[in-house]
């Protein structure tokens, strides 16, 4: 019984150390890989030339846009 609560007493231990190096983490190492990550994920929007992540970008064939209003000022275009 008493080895049974010095497993769940490791095993505790275990996951707040996970937790705390968890949250250490992130401050330490994400702005240097958040910059690489989002430089990775960058689009240019056609239409004004603007940079944003490729998840907040509109795209329309194979296109990047950075607002529905940019997306329809482009398409819209008189040729
Ligand atoms: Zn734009």
């Amino acid at each position: 019984m008493s080895r049974l609560l010095v497993v769940v007493v490791i095993f505790i231990a275990i996951y707040l150390l996970l937790k705390y190096y968890r949250k250490q983490l992130p401050k330490k190492d994400v702005p240097g890989e958040d910059t690489s990550r989002r430089s990775e994920n960058m689009v240019r929007c056609a239409h004004c030339g603007v940079h944003l992540p490729k998840g907040e970008s509109i795209v329309v064939d194979q296109k990047n846009y950075c607002s529905e209003v940019h997306r329809r000022a482009h398409t819209d275009e008189p040729a």
